[in-house]
């Protein structure tokens, strides 16, 4: 294949949009267009974006600003943008970046191959919406997998868009009311996964455990944990997120009884404050989360729990902030994504009083990304000398003499080995805690 016809994908935010532009690398690579890391040798660039906060938006424009000298070289080359940020700014892109061909928003992703045509054919420059209303993404999502190998691990996309209206998210407004896939398709491609090779999934949507709730026919998340048990070579089931109000005893005890499913639960937090919680829009309280945390300690053993934390919400006090911090040490926390509030056009919250000046936020950032680094350390040290399954992911990045994999509760851990134990599930013993996870030896059986 000519060095032309190669495509560039770039994915910034959550794994829904690394899901996507795994899709869409599929229908490309379906379409004949082979794969390439350089952007310089490709004939399609495309840019997958978030628009979660300013920053990765700024990335964005800052990337298309490094990308313009190929365009200006071979003006044949289709540079396009997907993703929550094309949903959101649509044809104002188009103005704003006079080099970009193609704008493609979250409902019609799935399109990408006939949309590139276009600009190709026709020279035109394109920008399509659509609406959440479009024909499901669902079934091109199972059409895209190819005769090719699947990875050991992979994403399966169980809903698209959000029913929740957190007063600081934009997600609601650029992926649309919530749509379940239904579960046969969602077996489906999972079995489809499992047939050429695939280990793990990982099930996402923006909260899992509203699954199926728009779905005409009787189906919940935890069906779904139960019906993907005996998917054959399947090995290990993950899912992100769980939005905290929703968890109840019939999920906690799947997590513990369902031999597939992994104990570990990403429960976004967001804030340690009744007050910041309420004006949120999160749906419950600190006592909650607090319970909730202790009952799945005590009925999941080995439990792994991370969560997503937000610094700087309008008219967040120095006391809340320090309400968060404690609440944070007190439930031991074994890891966190940390973000600095970012107002979003649209959303309610930018319209609240007292907006948090940026350098309060940033002094706030780091105190916390202090006490999340102490608490993982601490995690990590209180497991050191057991014995635990691994899923050999490949050599280690850091340190390439080694191999590396992560337990069933989601931790990272390096260890000596032969590369034959890739792709394969061992018994691994941790010997030392760092704050990113282990070191360990293959366990002697
Ligand atoms: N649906 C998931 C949930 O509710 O837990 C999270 C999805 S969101 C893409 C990932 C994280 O981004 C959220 O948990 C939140 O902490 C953060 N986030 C969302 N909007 C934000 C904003 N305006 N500023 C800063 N962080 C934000
Ligand atoms: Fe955004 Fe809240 Fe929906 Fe998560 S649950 S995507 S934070 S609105």
């Amino acid at each position: 294949m000519s060095g032309m016809s190669r495509f560039f994908i770039q994915t910034y935010g959550c794994q829904m949009n690394e899901a996507d532009s795994e899709i869409m690398a599929r229908i490309l690579q379906r379409a004949g267009y082979e794969p390439t890391d350089a952007p310089e040798e490709a004939s399609i660039i495309l840019l997958n974006t978030c628009c979660v906060r300013a920053k990765p938006e700024q990335k964005v424009y800052s990337r298309l600003g490094e990308l313009r000298p190929i365009k200006e070289r071979r003006p044949e080359v289709i540079i396009a943008l997907a993703g929550c940020m094309a949903q959101k700014e649509g044809q104002a892109l188009l103005k704003r970046v006079p080099y970009l061909d193609l704008v493609i928003g979250t409902h019609q992703f799935h399109r990408i191959e006939e949309f590139i045509h276009s600009c190709q054919q026709g020279g035109r420059r394109i920008c399509v919406l659509g609406s959440e209303d479009d024909p499901s993404i669902a079934r091109h999502e199972l059409a895209a997998q190819t005769k090719t190998g699947a990875n050991l691990k992979a994403f399966v996309p169980i809903i698209r868009g959000c029913d929740n209206n957190c007063t600081y998210c934009v997600v609601p407004s650029v992926r649309g009311r919530q749509k379940s896939r239904p579960l046969h398709e969602i077996k489906a491609e999972t079995e489809a996964l499992t047939a050429r090779g695939c280990k793990e999934v990982t099930l996402l949507g923006q909260n899992v455990l509203a699954y199926g709730r728009d779905l005409p026919v009787n189906a919940d998340f935890v069906s779904l944990l139960e019906s993907l048990q005996d998917v054959e070579g399947l090995e290990r089931i993950r899912f992100t997120t769980a939005h905290p109000r929703d968890v109840d005893d019939r999920l906690i005890e799947a997590v513990a009884g369902l031999p597939k499913v992994c104990e570990h639960l990403h429960l976004p937090i967001q804030a340690g404050h009744d007050r910041l919680l309420k004006a949120m829009g999160r749906g419950h309280t600190t006592d909650y989360y607090l319970e909730m945390v202790e009952k799945i300690r005590a009925k999941i053993p080995g439990v792994s729990i991370t969560t997503d934390i937000m610094v700087g919400f309008p008219g967040e006090t120095e006391e809340e902030f320090e309400a968060s911090l404690k609440l944070y040490e007190k439930i031991g926390f074994d890891q966190a994504f940390t973000f600095v509030y970012s107002p979003r056009p649209g959303t309610p919250a930018t319209k609240l009083p007292d907006q948090v000046p940026q350098k309060a936020k940033v002094t706030r950032l780091n105190r916390l990304i202090e006490l999340i680094n102490a608490s993982a350390l601490q995690a990590n040290a209180s497991q050191v000398g057991r014995q635990g399954e691994v899923l050999v992911d490949g050599v280690s990045e850091k340190d390439p003499g080694r191999l590396a994999g992560r337990l069933r509760n989601n931790k990272l851990v390096v260890f000596p080995g032969k590369e034959d134990l890739i792709g394969g599930l061992i018994s691994v013993t941790t010997t030392a805690a760092h704050m990113w996870g282990f070191t360990g030896e293959v366990s002697q059986q």
